[in-house]
């Protein structure tokens, strides 16, 4: 099966395309075909942001696409910066992952570590033109630390402490964050209902 990831992202190609090595699936991304206008990621939800995307590009490129949208959820302040994790600091330079970083700690500074609680979504579309076929979401649990630690990853990574690891998740090698994270957690109930697809193929 052949499907476009509706993104740019190498990053992300990379990682969906290690959780899929020994899946009869080939991702292309939408670096592969012709440029389309973007859509406007409007939703408000993770959930309808993917849709909007799946459903957009699959009619675009009259092909089966999968869409992501993520972000993070931080308790203490009612669940921002959701769907707005990656331009919360309003900048949209090299500095984009450490300015929201910043943004983020010192919104929290007063806040103590049982109140640090937050959690990274993924939530996955796969269309074809025609229809929705699958969706799913992913988590991964833990706490906002009070300062930056590792290399790994990017975005929120360095500040997103696993209590039960004792490390961020920019500490963990790409294996390791990719079988637990958010993403990983998505695509492999992704998968779960995409087997049936596969076999009818
Ligand atoms: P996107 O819309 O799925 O590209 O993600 C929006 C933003 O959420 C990113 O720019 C990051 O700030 C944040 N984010 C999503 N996934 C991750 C992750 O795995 N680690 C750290 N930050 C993430």
């Amino acid at each position: 099966m052949e499907i476009i990831l509706a993104t740019t992202n190498k990053g992300k190609l990379r990682e969906l395309q290690q959780l899929l090595t020994d899946k009869d699936v080939v991702l292309y991304s939408l670096d592969h075909f012709q440029p389309v206008p973007d859509v406007e990621e409007t939703g408000a939800t993770f959930a309808e942001n993917a849709r909007l995307k799946a459903c957009y590009y699959s009619q675009q490129l009259n092909h089966l696409v999968l869409a992501d949208d993520s972000g993070l959820i931080v308790d203490a302040l009612d669940g921002a910066p959701g769907v707005y994790s990656a331009r919360f600091a309003g900048t949209d330079g090299p500095d984009r992952d450490q300015e929201n970083n910043k943004k983020l700690l010192s919104l929290l500074k007063d806040i103590p570590d049982e109140k640090r609680t937050a959690r990274f979504c993924c939530c996955l579309c796969l269309a074809s033109p025609a229809e929705i076929l699958i969706e799913v979401e992913g988590f991964v649990q833990g706490v906002i630390a009070h300062q930056s630690k590792g290399e790994n990853g990017f975005g929120y990574d360095p500040i997103f402490y696993l209590p039960d690891r004792n490390k961020t998740i920019a500490q963990l090698p790409y294996e390791e964050k990719n079988q637990i994270s958010h993403r990983g957690q998505a695509l492999k109930k992704l998968l779960a209902k995409l087997e049936p697809l596969l076999k009818n193929q």
